[in-house]
């Protein structure tokens, strides 16, 4: 098989899940939670079902989810949207991502990115026939480089993807590097895609700071972002993006070929997830800020060098101590010496120096299964 996906082979969450069922280690390797999210957005689902909203949904989405979208941006961060003209609902984050890549993108422009980045980004870039420039996120401060920024732009660049709460480094982009990421984007005339999935698990008081937000970016800014990370329920891939109705209408003609419509009865529980008090997204906040913590303390302890994530639910630690060379080779062998898996970093990279022994780890995870896999890591260590 030749062709421009054969570089992609199987994704590296399925090959660790995989794993990790086969050897029965302990999963701290593809980004899921245990435990479900709000108990009146499942009830929500139910009422769904039960009320017979089971046929393809409208092409851009259901109404209330458009509206509460628009309305969650506004409640959030003060930015205003026509639901009708500037929401699309996607099966997930990553069909936005890709509608939008596929819309904006020609065969031979560049986009922008920074590695470590999401494994679908390199692919979906791929798929529009254009090519990734990067600028690579260093361990253990993941700070942006401005120099290798600034020469990843050039006058073929078409777009940024950017990710902020970022995965796989938990790290949350501070105004300051924003806008330069901002001002590169005005100078070369490019859009900036941003996903922002997850956009409300931030610690420590940390701020997300939405790209639409900055003076003069919401004219060149797609947004995007997932009810699964927010509410807890990735198996329901009910995505969205938003922003000028010129890219979001060229959004949804690729989105028509892609899945056309997907969730159905999902997207209105998620909708009415949106509308849920202040007091559900801090709920999930902090539980997650307190497993960080939990998960940190005890990588520490066994001798780990990590970097503290402000954001996600992913820490990445330097797994050198337990003997990795090769982070793909090490994550595979983790189940036998420590069972338990993890994500080889290295995966998210072009530049493999940047990330040979760096192990990601998930810790959205019930507290008893963090305890036990910390106890494994010190066994190992
Ligand atoms: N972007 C990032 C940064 C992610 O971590 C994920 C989920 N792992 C996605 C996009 C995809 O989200 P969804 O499951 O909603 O497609
Ligand atoms: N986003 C999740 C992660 O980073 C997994 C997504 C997937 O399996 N494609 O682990």
């Amino acid at each position: 098989l030749i062709s421009r996906m054969q570089p992609f082979g199987t994704t590296i969450f399925a090959e660790m899940s995989a794993l990790a069922t086969r050897t029965g280690a302990i999963n701290l390797g593809q980004g899921f939670p245990d435990t479900d999210g709000p108990r009146e957005m499942l009830d929500a689902a139910k009422a769904a079902i039960d009320g017979g909203r089971n046929q393809y949904p409208p092409g851009a989405g259901v109404p209330e989810l458009l509206e509460a979208v628009a309305a969650h941006q506004q409640r959030f961060y003060g930015v205003s949207l026509d639901p009708t003209t500037q929401v699309l609902v996607t099966a997930g984050a990553t069909e936005a991502i890709a509608s939008v890549v596929l819309a904006l993108c020609e065969p031979g422009d560049e986009v922008v990115t920074f590695e470590p980045y999401y494994d679908s980004y390199a692919a979906t870039i791929a798929l529009a026939g254009a090519s990734r420039r990067t600028s690579v996120l260093r361990f253990p401060d993941f700070a942006v480089d401005e120099a290798s920024l600034r020469a990843a732009f050039s006058s073929r660049t078409r777009l940024v993807l950017l990710n902020t709460p970022h995965n796989p480094t938990g790290k949350v982009f501070t105004r300051v590097e924003l806008e330069l990421v901002a001002s590169l984007a005005r100078e070369h005339d490019a859009w900036v895609v941003t996903d922002e999935v997850y956009e409300h698990l931030v610690f420590d008081g940390a701020e997300h700071v939405p790209m639409a937000t900055l003076p003069g970016m919401a004219d060149r800014t797609i947004t995007i972002s997932s009810g699964g990370k927010t509410f807890s329920a990735t198996g329901w891939k009910v995505g969205w993006l938003s922003g000028p109705a010129e890219a979001v209408a060229a959004a949804r003609t690729v989105k028509q070929f892609l899945t056309y419509v997907a969730s159905g009865p999902f997207q209105p529980a998620v909708a009415h997830a949106l509308g849920l008090g202040d007091e559900v997204y801090a709920g999930l906040r902090d539980s997650l800020q307190r497993k960080r913590d939990l998960l940190c303390s005890a990588l520490e302890a066994s001798g780990l060098q990590l970097a503290r994530p402000s954001g996600t639910y992913f820490v990445i630690a330097d797994a050198a101590p337990l003997g990795a060379v090769d982070g793909l080779e090490f994550a595979r062998r983790l189940p036998e010496v420590a069972g338990v898996v993890g994500v080889p970093v290295s995966v998210f990279h072009d530049d493999q120096d940047a990330a040979r022994t760096l192990v990601r780890f998930a810790f959205c995870k019930k507290d008893e299964v963090l305890l036990e896999a910390s106890r494994r890591l010190a066994a190992a260590g």
